[in-house]
């Protein structure tokens, strides 16, 4: 079965000779892996836009029983290479590619998610992020995967008065003192805090909380189960 989709590319791997192992995401089929075959030689049919990063329409077939699909044609709309400008702009991107390839099921077609990704990329190809849009970013993406977390009210028992706060990746957001504290919890500053409870309203804090850093990696990681590269890159910028 032929699809065609508006998909974003998350990983590319060389496989064999001459074909790429491609992972995307697509807004009608979500995530998929597939072959393109010939892709190092073949500039027509994928005109050098399989890149991670990359926006464009996709055709691929889907044969019943097999899990790689075959990529067939890609046209670029947003290459890659507009988000490749700065480090800050890369580091950016490849925390979502990362998260997507991660977080998402396969063949579950998730259109907010896609939405979301599809603007942070084009964003990020006009513009300088800072690290409060990284994090608006983040908190959006939890939020659309069922994950909004809670930072406005004790994760546990709904207490919003506490003389200390501490950030739990199994409650899912922040814990009063007087609810039990998990492995791995930490104790989380008030002006953190106050910038964290920004996002819920759709609005940007105005100062940068580099706490606040911490806890997106926190909650993501304990989500996936497993460490997200990228991330120690961008703190090494
Ligand atoms: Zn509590």
């Amino acid at each position: 079965m032929e699809h065609q989709s508006k998909a974003v590319i998350l990983r590319t791997s060389d496989y064999g000779e001459a074909d790429r192992l491609v992972s995307f995401f697509a807004d009608n089929f979500g995530k998929a892996k597939g072959v393109a075959k010939n892709a190092k030689r073949s500039n027509k049919r994928f005109g050098g836009g399989l890149e991670p990063g990359s926006i464009g329409r996709l055709r691929f077939a889907e044969k019943h029983g097999v899990e790689l699909v075959r990529l067939e044609e890609f046209a670029v709309e947003t290459p890659a290479w507009k988000v490749a400008a700065s480090l800050e702009k890369l580091a950016s991107l490849y925390i979502a590619l990362e998260i997507a390839e991660k977080m998402l099921p396969p063949a579950f077609i998730s259109l907010p998610r896609f939405k979301l990704l599809q603007r942070w990329i084009i964003f990020l190809a006009e513009n300088e992020p800072s690290l409060i849009h990284r994090h608006a970013y983040l908190y959006k993406w939890l939020k659309l995967s069922g994950l909004e977390p809670v930072f406005d009210k004790c994760a546990a028992c709904g207490r919003s008065a506490s003389a200390v706060w501490r950030i739990s990746a199994s409650q899912g957001g922040i814990v009063c003192g007087n609810c039990r504290s998990f492995p791995g919890d930490k104790i989380i500053q008030e002006n953190s805090l106050k910038y964290l409870k920004i996002f819920k309203f759709d609005k940007m804090p105005n100062n940068n909380s580099a706490e606040a850093d911490e806890v997106f990696k926190f909650l993501i990681e304990h989500a996936i189960g497993n460490e997200v590269k990228s991330f120690a890159v961008a703190a090494r910028l």
